[in-house]
């Protein structure tokens, strides 16, 4: 009976009393409608939102590929929710962490376009190319070299986490290609 109402309970922990409602949290399935696997990989539901989804790693790299982190914004917004993010080191960092900044599978996810649109740089600069743009743009709105330039400052910080963009972009690649 008690294992009957088991398996359709999971994602309702107030159905079937104390106890299953502790194995719906100990016990987490992956988000996605009819997978059993373990939900592990937290993913934000929308770029607004604290909420999670918590998928299996197959399913996290499927949603992954389809998640635009800067949809809807207008780049002052994205660079500003970047910053505000990274300083608070909550949900983008978070998701960087279990790989959800890029795309996955090589390519140029939409963040690391905005960032290279940023630095003024082609879809397909490289790394190096990526670092001198940084440096060179970085030095002209630096805040030694314009104390108290508000609009410099903002700049300065686009800059900034533009390159951490990249960068984190560029390590992701690198650890992928060093483990397949
Ligand atoms: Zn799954």
């Amino acid at each position: 009976m008690a294992g009957k109402r088991r398996k359709d309970s999971w994602g309702f922990p107030n159905w079937g009393g104390y106890e299953k409602s502790q194995d719906a949290v100990t016990q987490k399935e992956c988000d996605r409608h009819g997978c059993e696997e373990a939900g592990l990989c937290p993913a934000p539901k929308t770029p607004n939102s604290p909420e999670r989804w918590y998928f299996c790693q197959k399913h996290a790299a499927e949603y992954n590929r389809g998640w635009d982190y800067f949809e809807g914004l207008d780049k002052e917004e994205a660079a500003e929710r970047q910053r505000t993010e990274q300083r608070d080191a909550n949900a983008y960092t978070e998701a960087s962490h279990y790989g959800w900044a890029g795309s996955g599978d090589g390519t140029r996810s939409g963040d690391e376009l905005l960032a290279l649109e940023i630095l003024e740089l082609e879809t397909d600069a490289d790394f190096a190319a990526i670092k001198k743009s940084f440096r060179i743009k970085a030095k002209s709105v630096h805040p030694d070299v314009k104390p108290g330039d508000e609009e410099a400052a903002k700049e300065f910080q686009k800059i900034q986490v533009a390159y951490e963009v990249l960068k984190q972009a560029e390590e992701r690649r690198q650890w992928m290609g060093a483990n397949s």
